[in-house]
């Protein structure tokens, strides 16, 4: 038997549709990497999205072809996450940041018909292009082609409509050894985290809130916001720079309430604050994520009457895992307490379920001690990765997100380690291991294990600990120049440590808990 209510999917197109209808007039203002400045509201995005949905049909694309854009946040990139997944497309976010190589991979692997990318990434289109072997259109967001491609459509388009279940979006991970992996959002995942985000606990969001995400829309798609905002009728400011004076400004004239990036941005931020005295005076929830968020940031955050979220995710979760938001007893916390729990990774919203597992798989108790890797499941949560052959997620949909955690009796999550062979430098991923393949590759070098350590502006930079062949004469600056040409210059080690052995397992792999461990404390000359 059926219940007897309507049969309603969830679509991502409705979330737009209630904006231009309930909040058409909310702004989304541009600032530029030009320094120009754009003002449109939810009832423009709307109708030049129509148009581009137009325009993509026009251009050929059927539903479920991919739309790729390489490009910082602006309307228009907005435009065309909901463009193209208004023509039955899957909108599809490369990270730019990422080196030429894997954005060639993952642009061939996704088989995207389209690129829509910013000026100030020309040279790399025009660099790649040749290698591209799928991508038939090419239009550059800030320049006349995209007024040109719209211009022929007059918005007369009803969304393409169908299951649930379709893919919407696609994003890749990258980092771990290997190609990078794709995670395919669709409708109904996206729509209920969009949904369950908008929440007191997780961003409070409604109409009031005026955000301006300074995580990049191609970071684990700006974290779902241009989902939420729309659902609560946020108005929206992005800027297509990262320069904390242009965040700064933006934050004051447009009264921005909400704001969420990874720490680093916050670090950029205090430093301007610093020196010129100005400080965003409207803001009352920022969002920390990607990262663990330092003390002493959630503190001065906290100081100026900010509350903040500390927000776990990755790309494989939507990304929203947990938040660190007020717990029950919030008021009766001292300050110190209650920075402690922000320094935790939080808690689930409603739809996302965690557990910790020892190497055998057993289930450890929620007592704050037992710590083991984490898991996670829910319906936002990866089941296979985008053409792989078998599910990442185990048959009854626990997914090993390669964190290490311990779960408190309240449910509180603190992250304490990380399986993955990964350092995270300033919210991007470095891989450890092809560090570490290309450095014992360098004349003279035995074995070489690359770890994360503390870095105060990019949370974690690689530090690289070589042991040297018996009598060989080799110098940090010989292993750097070598690894020069075989890794991204941001992957080149800080610094370059020779010791005269390294831990190994019984199976004679690295040992990185230990060298973590060991080096937790170490700082970069
Ligand atoms: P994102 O950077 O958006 O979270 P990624 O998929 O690039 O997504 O990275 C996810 C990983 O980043 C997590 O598995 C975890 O290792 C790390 N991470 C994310 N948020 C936090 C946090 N608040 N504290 C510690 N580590 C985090």
């Amino acid at each position: 038997m059926l219940g007897g209510m309507q049969d309603h999917r969830l679509r991502v197109m409705h979330l737009l549709d209630h904006a231009e209808r309930e909040h058409g007039s909310r702004e989304i203002v541009t600032h530029w990497a030009d320094g120009r400045e754009t003002r449109t509201d939810w009832a423009g995005i709307a109708d030049e999205a129509r148009r581009l949905a137009q325009a993509l049909e026009g251009l050929g694309l059927k539903p479920s072809d991919r739309v790729a854009t390489l490009a910082m946040n602006h309307a228009r990139h907005l435009t065309a996450w909901y463009g193209a997944i208004g023509m039955g497309g899957v909108i599809h976010t490369i990270n730019p940041r990422l080196f030429d190589e894997q954005i060639v991979y993952i642009a061939n692997h996704a088989e995207d018909r389209v690129l829509f990318y910013d000026n100030a990434f020309a040279p790399l289109v025009e660099r790649l292009k040749p290698q591209f072997t799928s991508i038939e259109h090419y239009v550059a967001f800030d320049s006349p082609e995209w007024d040109a491609l719209l211009a022929p459509y007059d918005g007369d388009y009803q969304w393409h409509d169908g299951d649930e279940r379709d893919p919407c979006m696609l994003c890749y991970t990258s980092g771990t050894t290997g190609n990078p992996k794709g995670v395919l959002y669709e409708h109904r995942s996206t729509m209920l985290h969009a949904m369950a985000e908008v929440a007191p606990s997780v961003f409070n969001l409604s109409c009031q809130a005026v955000a301006l995400p300074v995580v990049p829309m191609f970071h684990a798609a700006a974290w779902g916001l241009p989902f939420a905002g729309p659902l609560a009728g946020a108005k929206f400011v992005f800027s297509a720079v990262n320069d904390p004076k242009v965040l700064c400004r933006l934050m004051n004239e447009e009264k921005v309430t909400h704001s969420a990036g990874v720490p680093t941005v916050w670090l950029a931020m205090f430093q301007h604050m610093d020196e010129t005295g100005q400080k965003p005076e409207h803001l009352k929830l920022v969002t920390i994520g990607g990262s663990a968020a330092p003390r002493a940031m959630v503190e001065r955050l906290m100081r100026m009457g900010i509350r903040v979220g500390h927000a776990w995710g990755m790309t494989e979760t939507s990304p929203i895992g947990t938040m660190g938001a007020p717990p029950h007893d919030w008021d009766e916390l001292s300050f110190e307490e209650q920075v402690d729990v922000v320094c935790k990774q939080g808690r689930v919203p409603f739809g996302v379920e965690l557990r910790v597992v020892d190497d055998e798989g057993r289930v450890q108790p929620r007592d704050g001690q037992s710590s083991g890797r984490l898991q996670v499941r829910g319906p936002w949560v990866i089941k296979r990765y985008f053409k792989a052959d078998t599910d990442a997620a185990e048959a009854d949909q626990w997914f090993d997100t390669g964190d290490v955690a311990v779960l408190h009796p309240d449910g509180t999550m603190q992250i304490t380690d990380r399986s993955k062979d990964v350092i995270k430098s300033g919210g991007e991923w470095i891989s450890s291991v092809e560090l570490e393949n290309a450095a014992v590759g360098c004349p003279g070098v035995a074995e070489a294990a690359a770890i994360g350590v503390y870095h105060p502006k990019w949370d974690e930079r690689p530090l690289l600990l070589v042991v040297k062949k018996p009598g060989a004469e080799v110098s940090a600056s010989d292993v750097i120049a070598h690894l020069a040409d075989k890794v991204a210059k941001w992957w080149l080690p800080d610094e370059v440590l020779f010791v005269d052995s390294l831990p190994h397992t019984a199976t004679g792999k690295l040992l990185k808990t230990a060298l973590r461990e060991q080096y937790r404390d170490y700082r970069l000359k």
